[in-house]
């Protein structure tokens, strides 16, 4: 039997920890994008969440790829189904309806997220139905789904796991495969005890062990499973070719949420059709392996249609809801196509620094991480997320980790530009202005003063004696050095320079007698 731990705080204390986190959370999203990532960079408790839960999926998904050929054998097979589809995505979305029709599921089409939650809203007002479970779907998440029902008094209960945390919580998911990554076991305990309810309104008793936790929110999820109206769930892959619809997870929720309630609202991307269920296999052994370092999810459901006369079991009615919500315009986009590609499968994120050290509420949008930054301002709007796409240092990790091969590091640059354009023709009406255009270069979005120390930088690495007097300097006056450089240190050290330069080190070891050009041209200097 598991030992249930009692905190040292009383269940008042809890509430007031709870409702702090909720404000918290409230009052971030109200913020920039760069206050949202200072505020986060200055919680300890938050970065070692992140950098803990990433490092752990990073040491997972390496162990499912021991050997490099194979991944990228994988590798290649994936992204070209996922090319596949691409190429023939309007045939392959007749195909999907005309078969999903025939199987007896009703299809529906949303251009955008306000159509799609009308149309969701109109199912279920049509069958009457008040309450609804939901299975994990970054989607409905995207189109605000949960929102636009409560405000019409539907009751929509998260059954992931962490979605259903996340909720408890107020909060929203701030990783698109564990959305309550950025919660530790206290948090969680804490949240549960002041926050979660028996169908009978009883609370749950404050514990820290895991299988506690999942025990008390399985109880409670299963009584709801049995008496919700309808079940709405993502889609992880629709084939065209059989009419059926595709869903790993690994709570038995998904499974639940489409079998148990009489009515089941299916929602997915345009992109996520496949032609055949041959394609199947090798996107979802790069799917769980790569989000979850697990060969399969526990389960893995096939939808062909409404139950059957001679069925026990099932939904009688199926809907899917396909939505483009910008999809469309990111198709015809010669250079940012491949963004739907995406299988979500949160590696990307995982493999980032920049998210490993702010999470994901900081980027203020459903899709953080790398594919957030390609994917929000495309859906979002430039103008309103821009910002985020200064989340990066162009490590190129992300395109790296990527298991269908999106070329990430390419899309954030051109999607950066894009955002930099938008200033072209902002010209303040002053000819002081167009000095400083001339300084920091059209359409930047520096200040004068980077656009100044990068000149330097770049002036002193393109003239050997310039370069030789600035190392010189900074290795016989390294310890005069400031330790603190305003916002640049404000949460990491600054670097010191080495006691010795390259040059010298060059000296030392007999390799002084190279080319000039190409001592200086090396940018892995000392200082
Ligand atoms: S961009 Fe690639 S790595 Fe990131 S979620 Fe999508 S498929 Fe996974």
């Amino acid at each position: 039997m598991n030992q249930i731990r009692v905190t040292q705080i009383s269940a008042d204390e809890m509430a007031t920890l709870v409702n702090r986190e909720e404000h918290e959370f409230a009052d971030m999203q109200q913020r920039h994008f760069k206050a949202r990532a200072k505020m986060s960079l200055e919680n300890d408790e938050l970065r070692a969440s992140f950098l803990g839960a990433s490092n752990f999926l990073v040491g997972k998904r390496k162990a499912m790829f021991p050997d490099e050929d194979e991944l990228a054998a994988l590798r290649d097979r994936g992204e070209a189904v996922r090319q596949h589809t691409l190429n023939q995505l309007p045939d392959l979305l007749e195909k999907l309806e005309n078969n999903l029709t025939a199987n007896g599921i009703v299809v529906h089409w949303a251009e955008t997220a306000d159509e799609a939650c009308h149309l969701i809203h109109k199912i279920l007002d049509t069958n009457n139905a008040k309450t609804v479970v939901k299975g994990k779907s970054m989607v409905t998440e995207e189109i605000e789904l949960n929102h636009y029902l409560e405000a019409r008094g539907i009751e929509c209960l998260e059954s992931d796991m962490g979605e259903y945390l996340v909720q408890l919580a107020k909060e929203t998911p701030s990783h698109i495969i564990m959305p309550a990554i950025h919660k530790n076991k206290q948090q969680i305990a804490r949240l549960m005890h002041s926050r979660a309810e028996t169908s009978d309104g009883k609370g749950v008793p404050y514990s820290e062990d895991v299988d506690d936790l999942i025990g008390n929110a399985r109880a409670i999820l299963r009584d709801k499973f049995m008496t919700a109206d309808a079940g709405i769930s993502g889609v992880n892959m629709a084939v065209a070719n059989s009419g059926t619809l595709c869903l790993v997870e690994n709570e038995g929720n998904g499974r639940m949420t489409t079998t148990a309630p009489k009515l089941h609202i299916a929602v997915t991307g345009i992109e996520k059709v496949v032609e055949d269920f041959s394609q199947v296999p090798d996107v979802v052994k790069l799917l769980t392996r790569s989000a979850t370092g697990q060969k399969i999810t526990t389960y893995f459901n096939m939808i062909s249609g409404p139950k059957k006369p001679e069925e026990k079991d099932g939904p009688e009615q199926v809907h899917l809801v396909l939505v483009d919500n910008g999809r469309s315009r990111i198709f015809n986009h010669e250079t940012l196509k491949p963004t739907l590609q995406c299988i979500r499968c949160g590696a990307c994120m995982n493999h980032c620094p920049v998210y490993a050290r702010i999470g994901g509420h900081a980027y203020g949008s459903t899709y953080p991480g790398p594919i957030g930054q390609v994917v929000t301002p495309q859906i979002g709007g430039i103008d309103k997320h821009g910002d985020m796409l200064t989340a990066c240092s162009l490590n190129g990790a992300c395109g790296e980790a990527c298991p269908v091969r999106i070329p990430l590091p390419k899309l954030i640059r051109e999607l950066r530009a894009e955002a930099v354009s938008k200033d072209v023709n902002y010209v303040k009406p002053d000819s002081v202005r167009q000095v400083f255009n001339a300084v920091e270069g059209r359409g930047t979005k520096r200040t004068l003063m980077e656009s100044l120390i990068w000149k330097g930088w770049a002036m002193a690495h393109d003239t050997p004696l310039l370069y030789r007097l600035m190392t010189g300097v900074m290795t016989r006056g390294r310890k005069l050095l400031p330790k603190k450089l305003a916002p640049w240190t404000n949460t990491r050290s600054m670097p010191q320079a080495a006691a010795k330069s390259l040059h010298q080190l060059a000296k030392e070891r007999g390799l002084a007698d190279q080319p000039e050009r190409d001592a200086t041209s090396n940018n892995g200097e000392s200082s």
